[in-house]
């Protein structure tokens, strides 16, 4: 378990923390040599969130682009999305620490629910806290954390977003450490959390690996996954690191425009800096002050990137780009018609990213992670127009 990245990473957090934070890489250096939790793990992953995904085949889609794609399907794991891998680890390592109490904050409300679920099923108090403004925008989400047993606790302070939830959580976890595990959604914060959150996804890389080359006898060319705070790519990512042939692409958020500072590209676009206790690329202005991000889904929008991301931008190990919500659009559609699966928006960057630059990966083998379904994503979809037509067949009967 690696400290820093590089220049990244660490521990910039207030000297109480330091202690909770060290505490909590002891356990989890325990954890991982304890072969009764990890059995409980494997056996909920297997049994309760559907472990392995499948490796697909995407066949119309590959001849749609001339390539040869297989999709790892993540939004087949129970409650839609990798976040669970982690969510469940995290939840049966704090069990393990003798924890009786969850705290997590929640900007789109993904990872409320995902934490809400886990929860649930282990039979552990959890408490969200989630901005005003993202429990209005994103209401659907919060009756599902409601319906879970989450207690929501509403932050009407700051931004009123992510970043005031951030806040509050944190606070929650310092004053009730003794029986709280504060439980981070990506691979991102203080050190020991990216390595925590890594090693609960490493699954879908290690899975992924075992089955192209099962089906393939062969490693592939290329791994795409698209990066938010960067769990689901670093979980597919650690399956291909040390196979240099094999290239690997991490997508962000280009949003609407990157002249107009109007995307939460922080790889491509930002700088260092210092964000929820760790130093990584960000997005900030000319004073340091974190940039407001855009994109057209939830999970993309956060202003920073866990620090091995950055470490590995600058090794030029993974090729991090961006796709523009008007490319994951066109994604989101042609996956939908070809092969009848519908992706997250998330996911739909690496599609749209895939359309645009398809001349690069010609006859080239590729993996997908499709890191969630995209059920949740109509509303948004309907927004920009796509159901006008039956729309106007209702009105019009
Ligand atoms: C949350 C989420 C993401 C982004 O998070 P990462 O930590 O970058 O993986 C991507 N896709 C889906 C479906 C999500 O829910």
């Amino acid at each position: 378990m690696k400290r820093y990245f590089g220049i990244y990473g660490g521990q910039f957090v207030s000297e109480t923390l330091i202690r909770v934070l060290k505490e909590l890489e002891e356990a989890f250096r325990e954890f991982k040599k304890d072969k009764k939790a990890n059995e409980e793990l494997k056996n909920y992953l297997k049994n309760y969130a559907g472990r392995p995904t499948p490796l697909y085949f995407a066949k119309n889609l590959s001849s749609s682009l001339n390539t040869r794609i297989f999709i790892k399907r993540e939004d087949l794991l129970h409650s839609g999305a990798h976040k669970l891998n982690n969510t469940l680890g995290q939840i049966i390592l704090a069990k393990f620490m003798g924890k009786k109490r969850i705290v997590a904050e929640t900007g789109a409300g993904q990872h409320g629910v995902a934490t809400a679920t886990a929860a649930a099923l282990l039979g552990m108090e959890c408490v969200v806290y989630m901005g005003k403004k993202d429990a209005e925008r994103q209401r659907p989400n919060l009756l599902r954390m409601k319906l879970l047993g989450a207690e929501v606790r509403i932050v009407n302070k700051g931004s009123m977003t992510l970043k005031s939830a951030i806040n509050e959580a944190l606070r929650d976890w310092v004053k009730n450490v003794k029986t709280t595990h504060y439980l981070i959604g990506s691979v991102v914060g203080p050190y020991p959390f990216p390595s925590i959150v890594a090693y609960f996804q490493s699954v879908i890389g290690k899975e992924a690996k075992r089955q192209i080359l099962k089906m393939e006898g062969a490693l592939p060319d290329s791994v795409i996954a698209c990066v938010g705070g960067g769990s689901n790519a670093i979980g597919i990512f650690s399956g291909f690191i040390n196979d240099k042939n094999v290239e690997l692409y991490g997508i962000e958020a280009g949003g609407e425009s990157l002249e107009l500072g109007k995307h939460s590209a922080a790889l491509t676009k930002g700088r260092v800096g210092i964000l929820h206790g760790a130093i990584s690329y960000l997005l900030q202005d000319e004073f340091g002050q974190i940039s407001k991000v855009h994109s057209i889904s939830a999970g993309l929008d956060y202003p920073g990137v866990g620090p091995q991301h950055s470490y590995l931008k600058d090794t030029g190990r993974v090729k991090y780009d961006v796709c523009f919500d008007k490319e994951a659009i066109e994604g989101f559609k042609l996956l939908s018609r070809l092969e009848g699966i519908i992706p997250a928006l998330e996911s739909s960057h690496v599609l749209g990213y895939l359309i645009k630059n398809k001349h690069k990966f010609q006859n080239k083998t590729i993996i997908v992670n499709l890191s969630g379904r995209g059920d949740k994503d109509l509303p948004i979809i309907e927004n920009i127009g796509l159901f006008d037509d039956i729309n106007k067949q209702l009105v019009n009967l």
